[in-house]
Order: structure tokens, then C-alpha cells, then sequence
């Protein structure tokens, strides 16, 4: 039998043709109109997607560079910061704002939980300058409530800009920037919006603007408010990835075009998908006898689980990407070999998640032996998508 490769990965995800025939054709200089036609349209087609009237910029780089971004643009050395983590991710926060010189607190939880919120409320001071945390902690596939992050700012610290690192968030949770007050929101290019990794766009309000005007951390490529100047005129400072410009407006057309070119309504569709999805997935998987590793606060971005005691769950990764091509991603750091985890976000649909349960009862059942009736995680999930769609 032949087989075809198929991604169910947090990052990367899969592509969408239509955008990888705009990055095949995107034969263009960036200091022409063609360019500065293209980029204002991305530009304002992103500032729908993320659903805010911040302005939104896009860097070349991976995630990670428009995170590092927000700490060099937004703080001094010695500046008293709040880090918020729960995985791999939050981790990164943490680094990154030791690395400029932040003087950070940190409210961390173990893997597979989201935070008290008392916790954070003590932790918050009045002379916190930044909260940096995650909407949803890829690494550990937890769901962070930044809405009432955002309520207690209001209430204890005011003056604290908010910094969410929404890569896997944008396009899987419902967000109210500028009604909750979100500060920085962090998109990556290889998530939700269907293209390769190499784009980092971010939401910036007129706060985190200001406070840019003061702040003493070293910044060069990374000089928000130098892109912000340059957007105005449709160009960025440097050369952009002009490729991947015109696959992300080729990829937000297809999800405008999901709810008859309303980008906004599209976008609402999308979260909405990757919400039904999960929970799809998280039923399968439960009704295999795999255990939900962030039972309380599960993310729709991606669905972890814990392989039964005694069990590796790199059997279960090997064993799909041999037989079927589907590539699911193993736990990071200390949870290799504990859980896998497999995504919704971006360009999947249910006939991919009812696929994707159908190759993994022949898994449960032939690798891991166990007591597996065909259909049983099928079954499980197209309870979940019947119940949405009668609704
Ligand atoms: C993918 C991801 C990142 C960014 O990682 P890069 O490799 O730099 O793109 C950051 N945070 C979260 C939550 C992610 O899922």
C-alpha cells in the first residue's frame, strides 16, 4: 500500500496549497508597489485574524524572535518582570528575561497544569513592569486563561503591559486584545495560519509603544518601533521573507473564503474547528485508554496524552510515522517518552481527526496491545463533532 505523509504536528503544520502556490510565484522585489500592495494588505488582514486595532507587524524570524522582541523593546536591565510557566515555552520567558537583565518573578506549575490564579495575584506587585505567559503551552498542550490574567493586571498592577506568546494560541482560543487589554500578542507563521515556519507577526498597543520610549535594552533587528515607521509605507526594515508574505495572504484569503469572505467570521470558524477537533481527539483517545495529560485545561491548539504505565509513548510516534506517514509529535524535555501529542491547529479538518483515530486504534491495538474493538475512538469522536453540528 502506498502511503502519504501527513503532519499532525504542533509546529510545523500543514500547508495549504493554495498558499504554497502564491510562495512559488512571489517573484518580487520588496522595494516596489507590488510589494508594498502585498504587505498592506497582510497587514491589515492580520490586524482581523488577531482581532484587534493594535497595530500588527510581521519580523522574519521564527517565533521565538518576535518573543525576544518584547523583552529587548519593552524592558530595561533590572526591571522587575512576571513570568507565568507551565512547560517548555514558559520556560523560554523565563530565559529570555534573565537574559536582558529582567529581575523575574516566576509563578511556575508542574507540566500538564494551568495556574491558580491567587498565585499569580500574590505575585503580581505594583512595580511589575511586564507579564510574560502563554495562551497555550504547546509543550504540555495546557490552556492558560489570559482574560483573567488580564483582570487581575487590571486590579493589582494597572501599569503592567501584558505579553502573551499566542503562537499556537492565535487561531485556536477566542481572544478580546483590546477589551482584555493584551499588550503584545505573539503569532508564528508555521502554526495556525498554514505556512512554513519563518514569519513572526505581533500585535503592539499604543502602551507598549510608549513604553518603548524609555526603555533601555539593546535592540537592532529586532526595533519595533523602526518596523512600525517602515509599515506605514508598506515596506520593513530589511528584506522581508517576501515568500512567506504572500503564502500568509493566500492562507488568510482561504480563511476569509471559509465564511464567504468575511476574515473576522472566518477566523471564528477556524477557532471553532480546532475547539471541536480537540475535543474529538480527546475522546478517541480516552476511549483507547490513553489518559488526558492537562485534564483540567486541556488546549485546542494540540491534545496530550499519557501512554499507559509501563509504556512508551515513542512506540506510539515510530509506529504511525512507519505504517501510516502520520507524524505526531513525542513529548519535549522530561516528558519524551511519556505522552505524544497531536495537533488541531491550521489547516486540518475532522475527516483528518477521524482519520488520524482510525490509524491509531491499529497502533493502540498492535503496538501497544491493547484491547481495542475497531471503531471505538471513531466512534468516540463522531459522538463529539454530532453533538456540535446539531447545534
Ligand atoms: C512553536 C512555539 C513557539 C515558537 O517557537 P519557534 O521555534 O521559535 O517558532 C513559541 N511558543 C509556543 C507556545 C509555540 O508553540
Amino acid at each position: 500500500m502506498i502511503r502519504k505523509t501527513r503532519l499532525f504536528t504542533p509546529g510545523p503544520t500543514p500547508l495549504l496549497p493554495a498558499a504554497q502556490f502564491a510562495m512559488a510565484a512571489a517573484d518580487i522585489h520588496h522595494r516596489t508597489p507590488e510589494f508594498r500592495a502585498l504587505y498592506q494588505k497582510v497587514l491589515a488582514q492580520l490586524k482581523v485574524f488577531v482581532g484587534t486595532q493594535n497595530d500588527v507587524l510581521l519580523l522574519s524570524c521564527s517565533g521565538t524572535g518576535a518573543m525576544e522582541a518584547s523583552v529587548s523593546n519593552l524592558t530595561s536591565p533590572g526591571d522587575r518582570v512576571l513570568v507565568l510557566t507551565a512547560g517548555k515555552f514558559g520556560e523560554r520567558w523565563a530565559d529570555l528575561t534573565k537574559a536582558f537583565g529582567c529581575a523575574v518573578d516566576v509563578v511556575e506549575v508542574p507540566y500538564g497544569q494551568t495556574f491558580d490564579l491567587a498565585d499569580v495575584k500574590k505575585a503580581l506587585k505594583a512595580d511589575t513592569k511586564a507579564i510574560y505567559m502563554q495562551a497555550s503551552e504547546t509543550s504540555t498542550a495546557v490552556n492558560h486563561d489570559v482574560q483573567a490574567v488580564a483582570k487581575l493586571r487590571d486590579e493589582v498592577a494597572p501599569e503592567a503591559l501584558l505579553v502573551v506568546d499566542g503562537i499556537t494560541g492565535l487561531g485556536t482560543t477566542h481572544f478580546d486584545v483590546d477589551g482584555w487589554g493584551i499588550d503584545v500578542l505573539i503569532g508564528g507563521s508555521q502554526k495556525a495560519v498554514m505556512i512554513p515556519p519563518g514569519l513572526a507577526y505581533l500585535s503592539v498597543s499604543e502602551r507598549a509603544f510608549k513604553a518603548m520610549d524609555s526603555s533601555k535594552n539593546p535592540r537592532y533587528y529586532f526595533d519595533l518601533r523602526k518596523e512600525r515607521k517602515n509599515a506605514v509605507k508598506g515596506e520593513s526594515a530589511y528584506t522581508p521573507a517576501v515568500a512567506l508574505i504572500a503564502g500568509l495572504g493566500a492562507a488568510l484569503d482561504y480563511i476569509a473564503g471559509q465564511a464567504g469572505g468575511d476574515l473576522e467570521k472566518g477566523r471564528i470558524a477556524l477557532v471553532n474547528n480546532a475547539i471541536i477537533n480537540a475535543a474529538a481527539t480527546r475522546a478517541g483517545l480516552v476511549a483507547l485508554g490513553f489518559t488526558l495529560f492537562a485534564p483540567t485545561s486541556p488546549s485546542s491548539a494540540a491534545t496530550a496524552v499519557a501512554v499507559p504505565e509501563g509504556m512508551d509513548s515513542s512506540d506510539v510516534v515510530k509506529a504511525l510515522k512507519t505504517r501510516f506517514a502520520a507524524v505526531i509529535a513525542n513529548g519535549q524535555g522530561t516528558m519524551k517518552g511519556k505522552i505524544f501529542r497531536v495537533a488541531h491547529l491550521g489547516f486540518f479538518d475532522y475527516l483528518d481527526t477521524i482519520a488520524l483515530l482510525g490509524a491509531m486504534e491499529h497502533i493502540a491495538k498492535d503496538t501497544l496491545k491493547l484491547p481495542v474493538e475497531y471503531g471505538q475512538a471513531v466512534a468516540a469522536a463522531q459522538k463529539v463533532y454530532a453533538e456540535a453540528y446539531s447545534k
